[in-house]
């Protein structure tokens, strides 16, 4: 077996014991490989050992291997900072972005959704941290901001999405994933139009396992599947 091949049936097994204590089922939590940095032969590997999703976080790497049939067989999410410019890249070729992180970039994939007659599926990415060189919506603005997804027709918001502040410790983090799945829940609980509360995409390699605890359903992984990036 491939060490990707490995490393991606040791961190499928270990979200299945952390969706298990959180008391749900092994399959309500979907592994999404951060290709990023990673070959089109080394995304096949992983989607061929099963990962659910591949998210890639730039999108000239994402046109390129695009092109190069590196996700055939597997959905692909959008999960990095996205220029409203480059969203015609990405609209109905993605099924998921991940990253919406403010009301213009809504509005500009609104746009190209509708010219193309299909409606765009995304998360709102929240700032958990209030940490001013992160985008994202405060957790405040996401309540004035959902009720307006109704004038967004080729949209559908369909959860949340963050990236919470570095921490050293693992329990330092829990609050910033406990917080956001408080939002999710208080939020999905009122009825919007477009908008449906499915998805909650936390936790990277260093704490998967906690973002699943605290309720994650999508989780984010790229150096436990593919080894450290060499930048
Ligand atoms: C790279 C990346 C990840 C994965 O990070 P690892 O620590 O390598 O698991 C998750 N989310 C986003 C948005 C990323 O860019």
């Amino acid at each position: 077996m491939s060490s990707i091949a490995e490393n991606v049936k040791s961190i499928k097994q270990r979200v299945a014991e952390a969706a298990v204590r959180s008391g749900r089922a092994p399959e309500d939590v979907r592994l999404c490989a951060a290709t990023k940095m990673n070959d089109a032969a080394r995304v096949r590997e992983a989607i061929a050992a099963g990962v659910d999703i591949c998210g890639e976080n730039r999108v000239q790497e994402l046109t390129e291997k695009y092109e190069q049939g590196a996700y055939e067989g597997c959905p692909l999410h959008f999960i990095g900072h996205l220029q409203k410019n480059k969203v015609k890249y990405l609209v109905g070729k993605v099924q998921l972005i991940e990253s919406v992180d403010c009301l213009e970039l809504l509005e500009t994939i609104d746009k190209r959704a509708k010219s193309m007659g299909l409606v765009q599926n995304v998360l709102l990415e929240v700032n958990i941290g209030g940490e001013e060189a992160k985008s994202g919506f405060a957790p405040d603005e996401l309540a004035r901001c959902l009720p307006q997804m109704g004038q967004f027709s080729s949209i559908r918001v369909r959860g949340l999405m963050a990236i919470p502040p570095i921490c050293e410790k693992t329990e330092e983090i829990r609050p910033y994933f406990r917080a956001m799945k408080q939002l999710f829940v208080d939020n999905g609980a009122k009825k919007y139009d477009n908008v449906s509360m499915d998805f909650l995409s936390m936790g990277m390699s260093a704490d998967f396992e906690t973002a699943i605890e605290e309720g994650a359903n999508i989780v984010r992984v790229g150096t436990g599947i593919f080894g450290a990036r060499h930048y």
